[in-house]
């Protein structure tokens, strides 16, 4: 199964990768299945090349959603394809939802460009489950503030993330199948409960 994890910065998104990874280890052991952690950008070694370049460097909106969709592509031929075809379980900190809502919701690239990006690079494969990381503005920035550096587009100003935020609710609304949206203003040990439950019906199925 492939699970992406997705959220503004500051969400609380990567506290609870570490979590999951743990839950679904200990019981897919007994199958001899192992959880992959991946991450995007990044996640093979070319594309972690690639991140660096993305996040400090500035580029032309358009030469970032490609570089993006291009370090996906090396992702899913290098890491995911062939974990999943081997029945192992991949974890992925952001993957296209993430495109469409920095790329497209916060820098307004046309959401028809970053549709034809994702019938080119991924025509077949989406996530099973995606946790979208929810939590307002507010919160995210003072969490960011008080925990590290800001990069490249952490320094970006709120409205961006007001959009970018929108932007993954929107989808999250699209596609609801695939999205839980957790409410990340709770206490972790709440939160992870609420992800054992969701965990434990995604290993039945
Ligand atoms: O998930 P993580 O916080 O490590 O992502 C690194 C940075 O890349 C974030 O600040 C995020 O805003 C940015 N990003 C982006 N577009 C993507 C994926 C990540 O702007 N498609």
């Amino acid at each position: 199964k492939f699970i992406s994890f997705e959220g503004i910065d500051g969400a609380g998104k990567s506290t609870h990768i570490r979590y999951v990874a743990d839950y679904l280890q200990q019981r897919l052991q007994a199958y001899d299945h192992q959880v992959i952690c991946s991450r995007e950008p990044g996640g093979t070694p070319l594309g972690e090349q690639l991140r660096d370049i993305l996040l400090k460097q500035s580029m032309h909106l358009e030469t970032e959603a490609l570089l993006m969709f291009a370090v996906r592509r090396e992702h899913i031929a290098q890491v995911i394809q062939p974990a999943l075809e081997r029945g192992d379980w991949v974890i992925s900190d952001r993957f296209t939802d993430a495109s469409f809502a920095y790329q497209g919701g916060g820098r307004h690239l046309s959401l028809d460009k970053l549709n034809q990006l994702e019938q080119w690079v991924h025509p077949d494969l989406q996530p099973d489950i995606t946790f979208l990381f929810d939590v307002p503005l507010e919160v995210a920035r003072a969490r960011l503030d008080a925990t590290r550096e800001l990069d490249k587009f952490e320094q970006e100003k709120a409205q961006f993330f007001a959009d970018t935020r929108n932007e993954y609710l929107r989808r999250a609304a699209q596609f609801p199948q695939r999205f839980r949206i957790i409410d990340s203003t709770r206490s972790i040990p709440e939160i992870q409960q609420e992800l054992a439950v969701i965990l434990d019906l995604l290993l039945q199925q």
